[in-house]
């Protein structure tokens, strides 16, 4: 009896470290952009300046959904501190700390928002100077583009929701956002904020750029397909497309 317990609880302990070494197997997001599109000048909303304005679609073809979740002890904390849950094969969900934070409005929109997990630019053709910066800093991210749904794991129908962004509630102590597998988030290029302010910039040739997770704050399998990009040609209020770069 007891040998054949002893050769059981080896056995088990033999099945469980295989299988945990299966479960190593982490699926995290991978995002990237899609195509930039959209791209105009805007010499209206704020008169007297020029305005860079493009659609921007943040999108994850990854393994795993990008999923984030905010907490603050109580309301008089204004900014949520953020994790990352990350899945693996197992379905075993791990909490990662992210190294960005999410605030409350700021847009003229009343949801939450996470930072800088998304930027985006203008750079000389010529010498590669970064030259403006995309104004927007805060996004709200959930599933509202169909991006690539034949990825295995993809959901087909929207699985996060824009309720993550907590829309009117100022005193929310947590919130999540989500953005799942082949699903992507769309910025339409008349989004409030959704432009770089180009006002006295010389007419020439420019190199438009959107990234996703510029600073590498959240896990991903690959950080090396996380722009967009298109090239550009400004004459005073008017931009010709002269190359689009390819999509995640
Ligand atoms: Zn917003």
């Amino acid at each position: 009896m007891k040998l054949r317990a002893g050769a059981l609880a080896i056995s088990t302990i033999a099945f469980l470290s295989s299988s945990s070494s299966a479960a190593a197997a982490t699926q995290p997001p991978d995002l990237g952009m899609a195509k930039l599109s959209t791209i105009t000048i805007d010499t209206t909303t704020m008169p007297g300046r020029r305005l860079l304005r493009y659609t921007a679609v943040m999108v994850n073809v990854g393994a795993g959904p990008l999923v984030l979740v905010g907490s603050r002890p109580d309301t008089s904390v204004s900014e949520m501190q953020v994790v990352q849950q990350v899945s693996d094969s197992s379905g075993t969900t791990t909490a990662v700390p992210v190294a960005t934070t999410m605030f409350y409005a700021g847009d003229g929109h009343n949801h939450w928002h996470t930072k800088d997990i998304e930027g985006g630019g203008l750079r000389r053709l010529d010498n590669g100077r970064k030259v403006a910066t995309l104004a927007k800093e805060g996004f709200c991210f959930f599933d509202n583009v169909k991006y690539r749904l034949t990825l295995p794991g993809a959901p087909q129908t929207a699985h996060y929701t824009n309720t993550g962004c907590s829309p009117n509630q100022p005193n929310a102590l947590t919130t999540t956002m989500g953005l799942s597998i082949g699903w992507g988030d769309s910025y339409p290029s008349t989004t409030n904020l959704q432009w770089i302010d180009i006002t006295g910039l010389p007419n020439g040739k420019y190199r438009l750029f959107a990234t996703a997770d510029p600073g590498h704050v959240v896990q991903e399998s690959s950080y090396s397909n996380n722009g967009a990009w298109a090239t550009v040609k400004i004459a005073q209020d008017r931009v010709t497309v002269i190359k689009y770069g390819p999509g995640a």
